[in-house]
């Protein structure tokens, strides 16, 4: 199942969705953010005015959302939410405030990893997220799991947030990120942490391209990729 998908784990604006959009591109591999799925469902709940509290609700909501993901030509993988592509949602500042929330709640993680767990049949997909080497794909073949520290993550968001028109103080971009560790690294069901066989890259001062070649340098050492 797990065949030919590389896990890439790590906290908020850790590099993921950069270094593994870049990875599958250079293997021409599909690539899935896993993330994308978990705001997908936040947005949907708050379209349906459901509390990102009520365990039970998001739950029944999860069961009864369509959600899909449609690769497309460039191997990137689209979230549909009832057959609609709701990226231009995914980070709106109410889904930010919420998704940590949302993604506590095991029967919801139930059905999303059901889904990833499915997607990944697919093979040849690098797959990123919090939890895809530990819980999602044990057996995957090479597990990433990308650090870095939340200045300098904070600093990436930021200048990401600027450059698309959203003048956030770096504070606030600094005490979210913190706060988003926390809830993410202290939940009980799937909790952020790397997998005993993750390679850790600790990111601060590499630009993705060195971080991809990185892990390039570990596939070029395995048969299969
Ligand atoms: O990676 P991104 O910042 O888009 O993820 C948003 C949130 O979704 C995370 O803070 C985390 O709570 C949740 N998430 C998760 N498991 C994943 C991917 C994301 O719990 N595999």
């Amino acid at each position: 199942m797990s065949n030919a998908v590389i896990a890439v784990d790590g906290p908020g604006a850790s590099g993921k969705t950069t270094v593994g959009r870049l990875l599958a591109h250079k293997l021409r591999y599909k690539f899935l953010d896993t993330g994308a799925m978990y705001r997908a469902i936040t947005w949907a709940a708050l379209e349906a005015g459901v509390s990102p509290k009520d365990s039970r609700r998001l739950v029944s909501l999860a069961q009864e959302q369509r959600m899909e993901v449609a690769f497309q030509q460039d191997g990137q993988g689209l979230v549909l939410v009832d057959g609609r592509d709701v990226a231009a949602h995914l980070r709106e500042e109410s889904v930010e405030q919420s998704v940590s929330l949302v993604s506590q709640v095991p029967g919801v993680r139930d059905i999303l990893v059901e889904l990833q767990r499915r997607v990944a049949e697919e093979g040849r997909m690098v797959m990123a997220g919090r939890d895809i080497g530990t819980v999602v794909l044990p057996h995957a073949p090479i597990k990433v799991f990308l650090t870095a520290s939340v200045a300098e993550r904070a600093r990436r968001r930021h200048a990401e947030l600027q450059a698309s028109g959203h003048g956030v103080p770096y504070q606030d971009v600094l005490e979210y990120l913190a706060k988003r560790d926390k809830l993410d690294s202290e939940r009980k069901v799937a909790p952020l942490r790397p997998a005993l066989d993750a390679h850790v890259l600790a990111t601060d001062g590499l630009s993705a391209e060195m971080v991809v070649e990185r892990i390039l340098e570990m596939v070029r050492l395995q048969s299969w990729a």
